[in-house]
């Protein structure tokens, strides 16, 4: 029970979440402003989670990361990665206590809403070509109109070459784009609800406009438009239409990150669901050399669409890797049950993004439960939807933990639900890690426009996310 005599002043006895601007320090500005620009570039090179991962491992490779095939047995300061598929990534750094301990995990994503090519997507009408799309997550389908779009991806020639195709990155490509109706003439379209304003088969985007030189004697052309796109790609990729189907093309923003206001407080991105979670989440166990519990960071694909398929977190390909470091810990055979000992032993953080507070849609949020932009790192207890539907609850005991290490770390935390119970819901992998005993909590940065092509976050969330990950897995 609580001590009448304590004699606790107001500030100890209320619980406060200031905004973290207001009061810092000139060493934390320093360092949060720098970490901010080195996030912006890593995000401008690895908007898909190819180029997520592909990155991750050349900086992890740079520091002396093994893939863990490549390693007989394992010792405290070895660290180690597997790549998942080329898609996403688990990287660990053993520490020098046992891994019967436990592991302390930082489980982010990668994949990002966007719009993928479908398997046969060229088709022309009116003498302009287009590319059919499949929207991939959930997106609000009228913001992906009229903005300057790149394309990235792989596709296959039946010679089982992988070609990357990155287009409209830099500043000398050309970019695609998905037309509006002009405002004089849109009143019907106006009278839509929101939800209906462009349907799905609608999101196709322009990429030529150009009818096919003919050359003396050749046939002509039925399509002759997209015979020169079919013709350029041809060229350039030696692909033909049919290997559209063995592509793995996605549509993004072309768009690279900014400061947002005159004070550089914000970041506007494409991708920072989940790769402002990603990126610290990376970074902290980077900076691991021989910790005392093994570290590790699970930067999962698919997340958006459920975590299914080979790469996504609920593939046991990321099981698979931690298996092999509790055998290669030990005498390189695995007996089960001591494996999932371990696994109920470990802690993770599930830092993924959460929503911030908008004062302009205030009626979802109920303030008093809501994360607010600048104030840190948002310990979400559950997720889900309605009455706590589909979520995983972290126990009060884990939370006591975690929030013991932030106060002795000096690390700031806010707290809170999604929004209104009844106005909407979201989960994690949270909920796939949970079910192996393992203590499990969402943490992470609060985003304004989450989902939309260009989000924004706060540069001082992200970099006390980053502390607060290193303390995690230093002192857990
Ligand atoms: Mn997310
Ligand atoms: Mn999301």
């Amino acid at each position: 029970m609580a001590n009448k005599k304590s004699g606790k002043s107001k500030k100890e006895l209320f619980a406060e979440y200031p905004n973290l601007y207001d009061g810092i320090s000139k060493g934390d500005y320093d360092a949060c402003m720098a970490f901010a620009e080195d996030y912006k570039s890593f995000l401008d090179k690895s908007k898909t989670e190819r180029e997520f991962t592909a990155n991750s491992i050349e900086a992890a490779t740079a520091l002396g990361f093994k893939d863990i095939e490549s390693k007989k047995s394992l010792k405290a300061g070895d660290k180690v990665f597997a790549s998942i598929k080329d898609k996403g990534l688990i990287l660990a750094v053993i520490g020098k206590k046992p891994v019967s301990e436990g592991l302390n995990i930082l489980g982010a994503h990668i994949d990002s809403p966007r719009l993928d090519l479908k398997p046969n997507p060229v088709f022309e009408d009116n003498e302009t070509v287009y590319f059919k799309t499949h929207y991939y997550g959930g997106i609000k389908k009228y913001q992906w109109m009229t903005l300057p779009l790149a394309l990235h991806g792989v596709i296959y020639t039946s010679d089982g070459v992988k070609h990357t195709v990155s287009i409209g990155e830099d500043e000398s490509d050309p970019v695609f784009y998905i037309t509006d109706l002009l405002p004089h003439l849109g009143g019907d379209q106006m009278n839509k609800r929101a939800g209906d304003f462009i349907p799905a088969e609608d999101l196709n985007i322009v990429v030529g406009g150009m009818p096919i030189k003919k050359k003396k004697g050749e046939d002509s052309y039925s399509e002759p438009y997209k015979a020169a796109v079919l013709k350029f790609l041809n060229d350039k990729y030696g692909i033909v239409e049919k290997d559209f189907v063995t592509g793995e093309l996605e549509v993004v923003p072309a768009a690279k990150a900014r400061d947002i206001g005159f004070d550089r407080a914000y970041i506007g991105g494409y991708g920072h669901d989940d790769k402002v979670c990603a990126y610290p989440a990376l970074m902290a166990l980077l900076e691991q050399e021989k910790p005392d519990k093994t570290c590790v960071t699970m930067l999962t694909d698919k997340e958006e669409i459920g975590s299914y398929a080979n790469s996504g977190a609920q593939s046991v390909l990321y099981e698979n890797f931690l298996m092999e470091i509790v055998a290669k810990c030990g005498n390189g055979s695995l007996d089960m049950l001591s494996y999932r000992k371990v696994i109920a032993a470990s802690k993770m953080l599930s830092t993924d993004v959460t929503t911030a507070y908008d004062p302009k849609y205030a009626s979802v949020y109920e303030k008093r439960n809501t994360a607010f932009m600048s104030h840190g790192l948002k310990l979400e207890k559950y997720t889900g939807a309605r009455g706590k539907s589909g979520t995983n609850e972290a126990t009060g005991d884990f939370v006591a933990e975690i929030t013991r290490v932030f106060e002795a770390n000096s690390i700031p935390w806010q707290t809170g639900e999604l929004g209104k119970i009844d106005a909407g819901g979201g989960g994690t992998i949270s909920a796939y890690m949970a079910k192996y005993g393992m203590s499990v909590i969402d943490a992470g940065v609060p985003v304004w426009s989450m989902h939309a092509p260009y989000e924004v976050i706060s540069k001082i969330d992200l970099y006390y996310t980053y502390l607060a990950y290193k303390a995690f897995i230093e002192n857990i």
